[in-house]
């Protein structure tokens, strides 16, 4: 699994990591045993939110990364409504309850919301501050939000900005994503599948990734992954709760496209037009 520094923090973290959306409605023990074999294979970046299930998602995160958790960089998300200054100290202290551990490794904002953002970003300083949290950031900010978020923190403060991508929608391209780069914040690609909507093997697309991975020895989700994390900033958090799922998506972490076989891509997938704002699903 390639490593590569997460932004401007400089820790290495690996380039296809795990997300856990909806995983409460897999078999609990399968979901466990997923993650853990995730971890196995190198996915150590492990993406959650007290979202995810009402907390039920952490605690299964926290079963499963239980007595390896110096080997996890864990993600967890405040909701925008408990991002108060002290709404982010109590939300984070139940989730570090939930996943059972005394730290997360980055706390994000999930979207942006209704508390002013110099509260939430006091309350995510305090976190680091504290030991509960080594970095902080934020997911769905579009460039503007950026802007606020920096102003308000200063430089080298956020470490993340999570946004949708994949290649049906690869609206960051335009300006989050040379925004972030500008700024070494790293950018972490969620739903990197379409969350469920990959594209049809009779596609055009789909086509042409079933044509480059077959030429690589690799399937057409690990060329998708592959070419998501192209650029030396992006990460990305495959949600997989079936083992076969899991160890795929880990073997994208060693695929390295060519400069042909992304301009295939490229052309295969349109990036369309500038969107307005950032777009979410
Ligand atoms: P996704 O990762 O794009 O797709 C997940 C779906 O793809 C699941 O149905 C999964 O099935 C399937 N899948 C995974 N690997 C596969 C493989 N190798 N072959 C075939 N199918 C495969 O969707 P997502 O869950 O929306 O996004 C990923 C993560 O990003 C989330 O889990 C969450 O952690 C994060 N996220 C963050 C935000 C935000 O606002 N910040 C929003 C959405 C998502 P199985 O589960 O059955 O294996």
């Amino acid at each position: 699994m390639v490593r590569r520094p997460f932004g401007w923090t400089g820790v290495a973290v690996p380039v296809i990591g795990q997300g856990t959306w909806n995983m409460e409605r897999a078999d609990r023990a399968e979901a466990v045993a997923a993650i853990r074999r995730g971890l196995d294979a190198g996915m150590t970046h492990v993406d959650t939110a007290e979202m995810y299930g009402s907390g039920r998602v952490e605690e299964l995160v926290g079963e499963a990364i239980a007595g390896r958790r110096d080997d996890v960089c864990l993600v967890s998300k405040v909701l925008p409504q408990n991002a108060s200054f002290s709404g982010v100290l109590r939300a984070c202290e139940a989730s570090l309850r939930r996943l059972g551990t005394d730290h997360l490794d980055v706390y994000l904002l999930h979207w942006p919301g209704r508390h002013p953002l110099e509260q939430t970003i006091a309350g995510f300083e305090r976190l680091v501050r504290d030991g509960k949290t080594r970095f902080y950031g934020v997911s769905n900010f579009d460039v503007e939000e950026l802007e606020r978020a920096v102003a308000l923190a200063g430089a080298d403060r956020i470490a993340c900005d999570q946004v949708l991508y994949h290649l049906e929608e690869r609206a960051i391209e335009h300006a989050v994503l040379p925004w972030c780069e500008r700024h070494r914040i790293a950018v972490v690609a969620y739903s990197p599948f379409g969350s469920g909507r990959f594209p049809a093997a009779r596609s055009a697309g789909g086509r042409v990734l079933a044509e480059i991975a077959r030429a690589r020895g690799a399937t057409p989700r690990q060329v998708a992954l592959a070419f998501l994390v192209r650029r030396a900033g992006v990460f990305a958090i495959p949600k997989a709760a079936r083992l076969d799922h899991v160890l795929e998506n880990a073997a994208a972490g060693e695929l390295t496209l060519s400069a042909e076989e992304e301009a295939r891509l490229e052309r295969a997938f349109a990036r369309g037009r500038p969107p307005r704002g950032v777009p979410m699903l």
